[in-house]
């Protein structure tokens, strides 16, 4: 079976291109993470999804070990220090805890480990270095204390966000500090008070702008061009358009990355979501609280409910489209025979099996045309009603990383965790309805059924005369 070429839309050039890695034993991708000063919310899980379904198929296309997937951590930030003395806690102890819950939500949204993860504190260096090029080459410079890019020694600025740097100036926001040349001029480096994190440079004590600190860990774990950079469609400008800045300039390089990848914003029940509304769910809170719904939900279900709509798309996140996951992961699961070994969402098993030549044509299609997941998903859901066996299906669902075994322990341990708290008052009510039953009284019978059926329980009565109990929440 030929492989179909792979498909880009690329936001550089508003095209889809075919995908032409610059080495095939070698593909690189670079997407931006989280800040780690509070919990990831579920617009920040968008892209986490987005590019693990891209990793995924890129090691299926070129093997699993010629792709480098790096995502960073930004552990030195403004938001960080602001919220560590909020909380009278240090800055270490806030970066590791953030990341911790991070680390545990991405993993359970089924997303593979990054080939390398990199904290921004640990490329201090390497963002010296940069800033050094940059002023000896003149496209920054050195102002109390500051280091400042400067916007219009690069001509092409504006490339990626197709602005001009007029249109800019009238559109944005600047502030205009006694230190800056150009008002569009933004911040490489700038200094610390004592209270603050800082790092000994050129240009005194400081502390690095936000911007090159992923020009800095790509250039350390990708080199001065690479493949595929990602993101959340708000990161276009001014954060990526400065990542180019930084990254073009400091190496005399044209592009930075070949292929520039956005997803599209997600909304909560068609609105903006935002604290103030209201509305604002965090990862964690889906997956562990009752506070989106009335009820908690499995990572699956939460990156079935993300991949049924493109990632280009905006996504309107709704109680009523995770029912509607659900429903699916539930039949999905109830037909899929687990004689087949499951995929380990660790990939390896994945990998293993991925190497076949046995996904479907189309599945592979859908994918490979600017990651049409809704598509995919509909030709997955097809194929479950369909002769098939279980091994492709296997290969579908690893290739979209949707783990249908952990879907499995999830739903057992949420039925298990529901009778633990109330079991004893299901019993008691099951027992009152036997008795109901054998006195005929078919009313309260029915009453009590209504009653469990409202308590998320179903019954299901077996010729031997026994009741069984299923949660149906
Ligand atoms: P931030 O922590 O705000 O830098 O966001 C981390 C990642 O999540 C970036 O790639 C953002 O573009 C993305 N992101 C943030 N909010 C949303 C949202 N509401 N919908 C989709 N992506 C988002
Ligand atoms: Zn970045």
């Amino acid at each position: 079976m030929s492989t179909p070429a792979l498909k880009i839309y690329n936001t550089l050039t508003r095209k889809k291109e075919d995908f032409r890695p610059i080495d095939p034993a070698n593909v690189r991708m670079y997407v931006c993470g989280p800040t780690v000063y509070d919990y990831a919310h579920i617009g920040n899980a968008r892209p986490l999804i987005v590019f693990d379904v891209l990793f995924r198929l890129l090691r299926h296309l070129y093997g699993p070990e010629h792709v480098i997937y790096v995502r960073n951590i930004t552990d030195v930030d403004d938001k960080i220090n602001a919220r560590a003395f909020e909380r009278g806690i240090s800055i270490r102890e806030l970066t590791e805890e953030t990341n911790k819950v991070f680390q545990a939500d991405v993993c359970a949204l089924g997303c593979l480990e990054p080939t390398v993860q990199p904290r921004a504190t640990e490329h201090i260096a390497q963002m010296i270095a940069i800033i050094e090029r940059l002023i000896a080459s003149g496209h920054a410079y050195a102002a109390d204390g500051h280091v400042l890019f400067d916007v219009p020694s690069m001509p092409s600025y504006g490339r990626l966000s197709r602005r001009s740097l007029d249109e800019m100036l009238a559109g944005a926001r600047v502030d205009v500090a006694p230190y800056k040349r150009g008002d569009m001029d933004f911040v490489l480096w700038k200094p610390s008070k004592e209270n603050e994190p800082g790092w000994d440079s050129p240009w005194g004590r400081g502390r690095p702008g936000w911007h090159i600190e992923c020009s800095a860990m790509s250039w350390a774990h990708l080199g001065e061009t690479f493949d595929i950079h990602g993101g959340g469609i708000d990161l276009v400008f001014p954060h990526h358009e400065n990542e180019i800045a930084q990254s073009c300039c400091a190496f005399g390089r044209e592009l930075m990355a070949n292929y520039w990848m956005h997803n599209g914003f997600l909304q909560v029940e068609g609105e903006k979501m935002s604290k103030s509304l209201g509305n604002f769910v965090t990862i964690h809170e889906l997956l562990h609280t009752e506070k989106f719904g009335g009820r908690s939900w499995s990572g699956e279900v939460l990156r079935l409910a993300m991949l049924r709509t493109h990632y280009r798309q905006p996504i309107d996140w709704t109680v009523k489209a995770l029912e509607e996951a659900e429903t699916k992961l539930t039949y999905w699961m109830t037909v899929m025979d687990f004689s087949v070994a499951p995929l380990g969402s660790d990939g390896r098993i994945a990998d293993q099996l991925l190497r076949s030549d046995e996904v479907p044509s189309t599945y592979m299609d859908a994918l490979s045309d600017d990651l049409n997941t809704p598509l995919a998903m509909q030709i997955l859901d097809r194929a479950f009603s369909e002769p098939r066996t279980d091994r492709v299906l296997s290969i579908m669902l690893g290739l979209s990383g949707i783990d249908l075994n952990a879907f499995r322990a999830s739903r057992h341990a949420r039925d298990q965790a529901f009778f633990e708290k109330h079991g004893d008052i299901v019993d008691r009510l099951i027992s009152a309805r036997n008795a109901a039953r054998a006195s005929k009284n078919w009313a309260e019978s029915d009453r009590i059924r209504d009653e469990l059926a409202a308590m998320g329980i179903a019954l299901k009565d077996k010729k031997d005369g026994a009741t069984s109990r299923e949660v149906k929440r």
